[in-house]
């Protein structure tokens, strides 16, 4: 099967970029990308060759008894001097908070000229804050198939109690030895599978945006984020079986999405509704200071979610009528009163956002629905083009042991639909979510979510 085959990154991250079909260049300035098993022991020719001399290793207790124990070892076996600052948290209960990021800037020692960031997630996004903060330069060396923002030039950090997406230095190199991912806890696989499911909706998504909104959109990158899709789909079986094929396949689509978000030069290839519902319960949880779920597990369990969306969407037959009633009833203090309720403290900075878009603005929003209705033929037949079997997608992923359905991460009804109807007011892009509010069909989504939860 082709998609076992080792993917060759080489081409992508070539420094000059590569001048693509669509007209523009493509750049992802990654100077170290190794993937593949046992490589581990190669770390300190790599450091050499990038012209490192002396390594401050960050870990938590999980990442650091995995992964970050055998890195020390390789390199005082090579004489290679270097610093450590381990959290004494196990990574379930280390938060990438401020504090964090400053724990992290506070051990730094001065006299090392890279950060060596051993983890995934939340290590890798409380280092490329420290990092940017340093203006050190950063290299992971992950320890799970479980997220694809090991790549990223942005961080995931709660910031006054809520969680915020922040712009940083990306790390010039990430090293995935799959034999030691193989070993990777199983939610941690799941949520990466999760993560790269995504992509059946988000990159939908896209190209809705890109019809309805004149978005940028570049079909070679869309193809290989399909090809990261492809490849998981086809591994996610013999990833949960901790073989080297499957673990391979999960960390190559993973890494993969990440790169194709940088040469897109927008989160829409890899992102859309579905990491909204994440973003969300996420944001939920935290207003209530409840612990929330891994990230690439919300992820899947939205994007099956989006893709029924999307099947229901369909099916209707939108009206300037219909659109222009809803903007007329559109009352503003119960939208507010809405956010308050969902977000806490939280929504004032929606509120803030909106002053700034005025997305709710009546004579804008029949602006974006004239062009909605302009392109409803081509817009239904772009989501038929690409829809995948959802029904199927969820057996693939239960048998897998993933979780599917929101009852199975806990997540009551209620949760949903506040997550659906508020994820338009999140941040400024434009949603599944957004485009059925525009066209009047926010209530009537509503009273239909229920069914299939
Ligand atoms: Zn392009
Ligand atoms: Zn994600």
């Amino acid at each position: 099967m082709t998609n076992f085959e080792p993917f060759d990154f080489a081409p992508l991250l070539r420094p000059e970029g590569f001048c693509c079909a669509c007209g523009r260049v493509h750049n992802a300035d990654i100077r170290l990308l190794a993937v593949g098993p046992n490589i581990l022991p190669s770390l300190p020719d790599q450091l050499d060759v990038l012209g490192f001399a002396r390594s401050f290793i960050v870990a938590d207790a999980n990442t650091y008894a995995a992964v970050g124990e055998r890195v020390c070892r390789i390199l005082k076996e090579k004489e290679i001097p270097y610093g450590t600052y381990v959290f004494p948290h196990r990574t379930s209960k280390l938060q990438p908070d401020e504090n964090a990021v400053q724990a992290v800037i506070d051990g730094f020692d001065p006299a090392c000229d890279l950060i060596l960031a051993v983890g995934s997630g939340t290590i890798g996004d409380i280092c490329k804050a420290a990092a940017t903060k340093l203006s050190i330069p950063q290299i992971t060396v992950g320890s799970a198939p479980s997220m694809d923002g090991y790549t990223s030039a942005s961080s995931s950090l709660e910031l006054n109690h809520t969680k915020a997406s922040i712009p940083e230095n990306a790390p010039i190199g990430v090293i995935c030895d799959t034999s030691v991912m193989a070993e990777a806890p199983l939610r941690l696989i799941h949520a990466g599978v999760g993560d790269v499911l995504a992509k059946a909706h988000s990159l939908i998504e896209w190209k809705i945006a890109a019809l309805v909104r004149g978005e940028d959109y570049c079909a070679p990158t869309a193809a290989l984020v399909r090809q990261a899709y492809e490849r998981v789909t086809d591994g996610m079986e013999s990833a949960v079986r901790r073989e080297e094929t499957g673990i391979r396949a999960v960390i190559e689509g993973l890494l993969l999405s990440g790169i194709c978000m940088t040469l897109a030069g927008t989160s829409r290839p890899a992102s859309g509704q579905e990491h909204y519902f994440s973003h969300c319960w996420e944001m939920m949880a935290i207003a209530r200071g409840e612990e929330y779920e891994l990230h690439g597990i919300y992820v899947g369990v939205g994007t099956l979610l989006a893709l029924r969306i999307l099947e229901k969407l369909i099916t209707l037959h939108p009206t300037l009528e219909h659109a222009e009633a809803a903007a007329e009833r559109f009352d503003e203090s119960a939208w507010e009163a809405r956010l308050h309720r969902v977000f806490g403290q939280t929504a004032e900075s929606f509120i803030a956002l909106e002053k700034k878009t005025q997305k709710n603005e009546k004579t804008r929003r029949m602006q974006r629905v004239g062009k909605i209705l302009e392109n409803w033929d081509e817009l239904v037949r772009l989501i038929r083009e690409d829809l995948p079997d959802t029904d199927a997608l969820e057996e693939k992923m239960r048998r897998i042991g993933m979780p599917t359905r929101p009852a199975d991460i806990g997540l009551r009804k209620q949760a949903v639909l506040d997550a659906f109807v508020c994820s338009r007011d999140t941040r400024d892009k434009y949603l599944t979510s957004s485009l059925i509010w525009d066209l009047g069909y926010m209530d009537e989504f509503e009273s239909w979510l229920p069914e299939i939860l």
